[in-house]
């Protein structure tokens, strides 16, 4: 039996970590947990419910009635996010979530209340988890550390062509401030900014595509597991 381990993959918005954590997951038969889709779903209670983003007390409130979970979708291979009993896999990915999920990360109680989370569904190792401070924050002590990093111009084509699907409209210029804004926000926030692991291994795929990311970050991976 080999040994199983967490893999922690962080990076800016739009870099392609969901999609590798994805398939690093499917070829060594972890779990892989999408760590913003969490903060996305609690964007989209506070959006609805009218939370104030200042009022602690008001978010403590709201907090309490968030139930968080994951469920597995055949037809897209991946783990749809349940808000509360409702489907919002949907939903969450919309401008409208998008363009406030990073103040709703940002705040403190908000992290408290996902990292906890997050902590318990690797105790049992074996995951693959993304997101902005996995490798700094929620486990450190990861035996593999990702750091993906690509051209922010390559990033925001990349996002408008997956938008452009539910949302023929959108515009470059659109995506491309919204990357910048949860970025900016991401890097200087107080709580866990986003930042690279001083052990992490960076990744650049600006000019690589998802096959050639893939075989690199599997070898690192299978080179960690070895190392037992
Ligand atoms: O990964 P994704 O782009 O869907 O994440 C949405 C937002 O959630 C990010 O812009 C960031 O503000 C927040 N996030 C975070 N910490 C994580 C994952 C996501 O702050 N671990």
């Amino acid at each position: 039996m080999l040994k199983k381990i967490v893999i922690a993959i962080d990076g800016f918005s739009s870099c392609g970590k969901s999609t590798l954590a994805k398939s690093l997951a499917a070829k060594l038969e972890y779990v892989f947990i999408d760590t913003g889709a969490m903060y996305r779903a609690i964007a989209l209670f506070f959006l609805r419910n009218g939370v104030s983003f200042t009022n602690e007390a008001e978010i403590k409130e709201a907090l309490q009635k968030i139930n968080l979970r994951f469920e597995y979708n055949p037809s897209t291979e991946k783990s749809d996010m349940i808000l509360n009993g409702e489907n919002v896999e949907i939903l969450i990915r919309e401008m409208q979530v998008s363009s406030k999920v990073s103040e709703v990360a940002a705040i403190g109680a908000v992290r408290d209340f996902a990292v906890a989370q997050q902590q318990a569904m690797g105790v049992e190792k074996g995951i693959v988890m993304d997101g902005r401070d996995i490798g700094t924050v929620v486990f450190p002590n990861a035996a593999l550390k990702i750091f993906v990093t690509a051209d922010p111009q390559v990033r925001a084509n990349r996002r408008l062509l997956e938008l452009k699907a539910t949302n023929p409209t959108i515009t470059l210029q659109e995506v491309a401030e919204n990357l910048q804004h949860r970025d900016l926000i991401d890097s200087t926030r107080e709580h866990s900014p986003l930042k690279k692991a001083d052990d992490a291994l960076v990744l650049d795929n600006t000019n690589l595509d998802r096959a050639a990311q893939f075989e690199i970050a599997l070898n690192w991976a299978k080179e960690r597991i070895a190392r037992g």
